[in-house]
């Protein structure tokens, strides 16, 4: 363990950390709630609309109410992990490499709220996937060949 941050950079860290994830669950709380508002406003003019669309037009706002149900699943999905990030935060496991244990840069935190591993880490796995899908085409060339 090197870990000879002082306790006040750790409190700046955490007060920042937090006021990020709390920024962000802010935005995500008013967009699911402006769509859900929207979904339903339209869904009251909707039953009168629909008498006068023709089935085509009105499938066409059915994939539309679809896209936009899509949209708050996802933005409501996104709520959920940031709250488990703040709830992560308050038990101190929050924006700490899965790998090595370091700390994760705060700027690369700010970019990727649910990173679970530092930039490191992160490249030396990705060049690690790289050289699996090699050698996996490759041992897939090879059986094709087999196969033959
Ligand atoms: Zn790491």
């Amino acid at each position: 363990m090197k870990n000879n941050s002082s306790a006040g950079t750790k409190a700046t860290r955490y007060s920042e950390l937090k006021t990020m994830l709390e920024e962000r669950r802010r935005d995500l709380q008013a967009e699911v709630q402006g769509k859900m508002r929207d979904v339903r406003s339209e869904g009251a003019w909707g039953g009168k609309q629909n008498e006068v669309l023709d089935a085509v037009e009105s499938s066409e706002a059915d994939i539309q109410d679809e896209i936009e149900f899509a949209l708050i699943q996802m933005k409501s999905e996104t709520l959920n992990k940031v709250n488990d990030a703040l709830m992560r935060l308050e038990q101190g496991d929050y924006g700490n490499c899965f790998e090595c244990g370091e700390e994760i840069a705060e700027k690369r935190l700010r970019a990727l709220p649910f990173a679970v591993r530092c930039k490191d880490c992160e490249e030396a796995r990705e060049v690690a996937e790289q050289r699996e899908r090699q050698v996996a085409a490759r041992r897939g060339a090879t059986s094709l060949f087999l196969d033959m």
